[in-house]
């Protein structure tokens, strides 16, 4: 059968491993699995929300308020803007693709860095359109001004802080590339792991409001899926000029979130300090990642999110990640990247105590 042209250049996104593959594969039970592979909140589900989430379900039959009025009027409050500057995505991935479909067709630049989120050239390609990135694997703006130049760009994708590398740029250094972009140009702010990002310094965090003010060709993008602890509900939003969010909103199906996940996601608004608990946990955890490389003499990236990035030298990542995966400990493997790394998602103290006891063993032989 034909399909269409454009999705011969096309991957299939390679998501981290589940907790079922391993017990089937490897017969390890699930209680004795660590899974930190794609970037998850280690704590779990608030169990305030988690209740609210359950009390729900005896709803499951109706269709959610597709207005989502409520959540969109909490985030509104949260962020200082209008609910009409607001669109809820099925994670925020459903956003990038709604603006990449949005914007983008055969003849359209989309500009991003080497190394990012893989999603952002899937959507790009299924529109047939070509791929610019920068020459180095961080987000380095210099680059992204000379490309930009150069070529232009119908998309520029800013991952703050970038995932799977960790690193972010400041706050400053991003309004003042906004400054030089074309209002035709959509510029995506992907703030993922914002959260994480501004708790550990406050240069880094992104002001949606100010930014949607000053430039109606940004959005910005944010989950419920990290700090908040929502991965499995998928709930993501868009802050926007009005009127980028009207016009998202023409690709949007009817009732793209569950009426679960909408009750999750609002509850969750409400337990910040939940998420604040979390945020503070994940970096005094991660001093013990950093240590333990500086001890083995690996270098690593300094992160700005819930996980780190670990070079391997002296060993082959892909031969790691496999043999920890074989011990019941699921990491996401660099190799695909061009990386001899690994990248954890910093687990919970007894977890990541795990995950050191378990590389020891592994590193010895
Ligand atoms: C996890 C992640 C997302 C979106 O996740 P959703 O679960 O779809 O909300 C977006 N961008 C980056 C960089 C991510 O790591």
């Amino acid at each position: 059968m034909t399909f269409n042209k454009v999705l011969d250049n096309v991957s299939i996104y390679e998501a981290g491993k589940p907790i079922e593959l391993v017990v089937r594969e490897y017969g390890i039970g699930e209680n004795d699995i660590v899974k930190l592979a794609s970037n998850e909140n280690p704590y779990g589900t608030c169990q305030t929300v988690v209740d609210a989430i359950a009390r729900k379900a005896c709803s499951a039959y109706v269709y959610p308020d597709d207005s989502m009025y409520e959540l969109k009027e909490a985030l509104a409050s949260k962020y200082s803007v209008s609910d009409k500057n607001i669109i809820i995505g099925a994670g925020s991935d459903q956003i990038i693709e709604f603006c990449v479909h949005g914007k983008c067709s055969a003849n359209s630049k989309v500009l991003m860095a080497k190394t990012t989120f893989a999603m952002y050239e899937i959507y790009s390609k299924q529109t047939g359109a070509t791929i610019l990135k920068t020459p180095s694997d961080e987000h380095v703006l210099d680059e992204f001004r000379e490309i930009y130049k150069k070529e232009g760009a119908d998309i520029i994708f800013l991952c703050i802080p970038n995932n799977p590398l960790g690193e972010c740029l400041d706050a400053n250094e991003v309004y003042k590339f906004l400054d030089e972009v074309d209002s035709d140009t959509l510029v995506i702010l992907d703030g993922a792991y914002q959260e994480y990002a501004k708790y550990k310094d406050g240069a880094k965090e992104i002001v949606p409001s100010e930014v949607i003010a000053k430039y109606p060709n940004v959005i910005y993008l944010g989950t419920f899926s990290k700090a908040y602890a929502l991965g499995g509900m998928r709930v993501g939003y868009g802050i926007a000029s009005e009127e980028i969010i009207k016009t998202l909103h023409k690709l949007r199906p009817p009732f793209n979130i569950t009426t679960l996940s909408l009750e999750g996601a609002i509850e969750a608004l409400k337990h910040e300090k939940y998420v604040s608990m979390c945020i503070s946990k994940n970096f005094e955890e991660m001093k013990r990642y950093e240590e333990y490389a500086i001890n083995k003499g690996f270098k690593y990236i300094p992160s700005y999110t819930n996980f780190i990035t670990i070079y391997l030298d002296g060993y082959v990542s892909k031969q790691i990640a496999q043999k920890l995966l074989e011990k019941g400990v699921i990491v996401r493997d660099m190799t695909g990247y061009g990386f001899n790394a690994i990248r954890i998602t910093i687990g919970t103290n007894e977890q990541n105590t795990k995950v050191f006891k378990v590389l020891n063993t592994i590193l010895e032989k």
